[in-house]
């Protein structure tokens, strides 16, 4: 059985394909979440539904598609999204206690550490976290946008070994169910490639926010960071339950052998890179194949404005993203250092931050 399970609820569960919220399935997925409380389980609700319970409590108002308008519906949705958390966790004596959270709190170090000393504070006190997106005051630049990557970045916060993705599908079908009678569902999942990620593609549900395409996204998140992911259907009977004591249910994808130590994690699922760097076929074989770390010799090109400290995408001109790691050097450095030898470093910008332009160890590959 896992120990600390994420359980993100989408738009389409809680909503029960209504347009507000959906409280006798809302009852039946607490019960489940309570079962696991007492149990032992550590519980972190995800949960979307602000905005629809804002839409259904103001008479469902003409708005023009704002972020203005967004952000007033979650405005008023979340508290009353909270209150029903509330009193359907009360029925079992549980405590509820909620954390918002942006982007930017999981991009900088220091809030990451901060989201991650409330949610342990919780966790240690047997309260059930309930988290969703500060959406009354996110705006585009540091929303993380849905839910399902949220919940992702929570699994990863929380040190999560089960992350459960709760749609109004059964899981990932080798084809578009509703379009093609052959379409089986995918029990496992192991590689997450090009083809996998096209399949999703073409599947939005069309309710809430993310479709398959978002959950993939979240599922490579956690599972990197060592976390397992199931994708299964809420109308399930006691999928939670069931998927939390490691039970063949929907789709589930594996954590990768070894849990990546807390820096990567953060290096993973924090800052968004804000540049990429273009490395040589020399450089690629080295960090692919030897694991090494990058030295400017093997940059060909920079593109972004970024800082040392910040992170950035690493990859060859005509390949996919090689890597994702911290660079030691900001933008202007490194255009200035790239192709050079690493004892040059010093001579050309007249000062060295040491021969790496990425440490092995502030580096995933992401092949
Ligand atoms: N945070 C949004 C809400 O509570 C939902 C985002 C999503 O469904 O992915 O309304």
């Amino acid at each position: 059985m896992y120990k600390r399970v994420v359980v993100k609820l989408g738009t389409s569960v809680l909503t029960g394909g209504s347009r507000q919220l959906n409280r006798p399935q809302m009852v039946e997925l607490t019960r489940q979440c309570a079962e696991l409380h007492r149990q032992g389980c550590d519980i972190l609700l995800c949960t979307s539904g602000a905005v629809a319970a804002g839409r259904a409590e103001l008479g469902f108002p003409q708005l023009p598609p704002t972020v203005a308008s967004k952000q007033m519906l979650a405005a008023v949705g979340q508290g009353r999204l909270m209150f029903v958390w509330e009193q359907l966790f009360d029925i079992y004596g549980i405590h509820v206690g909620q954390i918002l959270l942006t982007r930017a709190d999981t991009e900088d170090r220091h809030r990451f550490l901060n989201a991650r000393d409330a949610i342990g504070a919780l966790l240690a006190h047997k309260i059930v976290p309930i988290v969703n997106e500060n959406d009354a005051v996110a705006t585009e630049e540091i929303k993380v946008g849905d839910n399902d990557n949220l919940s992702a970045l929570v699994a990863v916060l929380a040190d999560a070994d089960l992350l459960l993705l709760i749609t109004d599908q059964p899981g990932l079908f080798t084809a578009d169910p509703r379009t093609n009678p052959d379409a089986t569902l995918i029990p496992e999942v192991r590689t997450i490639d090009e083809s996998l990620k096209r399949l999703a593609g073409g599947s939005k549900s069309g309710l809430g926010v993310g479709g398959m395409a978002t959950k993939l996204q979240a599922a490579d998140v956690a599972r990197r960071a060592g976390t397992n992911v199931v994708i299964a259907a809420g109308s399930a009977p006691n999928v939670i339950v069931r998927a939390v004591a490691g039970e063949p249910v929907g789709t589930r994808f594996p954590a990768l052998e070894s849990p990546l130590e807390n820096r990567k994690r953060w290096i993973l699922a924090g800052p968004a890179p804000s540049g990429t760097l273009f490395v040589d076929a020399g450089a690629a074989r080295a960090l692919r194949q030897n694991g090494r770390s990058l030295l400017p010799a093997g940059i060909t090109a920079i593109t972004g404005l970024f800082e040392r400290g910040d992170t950035v995408f690493v990859r060859e001109p005509e390949g996919p993203i090689l890597a994702r790691g911290i660079a030691r050097y900001n933008s202007h450095d490194l255009a200035r250092i790239r192709g050079c030898q690493s004892a040059e470093i010093d001579k050309v910008l007249g000062y060295a931050y040491g021969p790496v332009a990425i440490h092995r160890n502030d580096m995933i590959l992401l092949e």
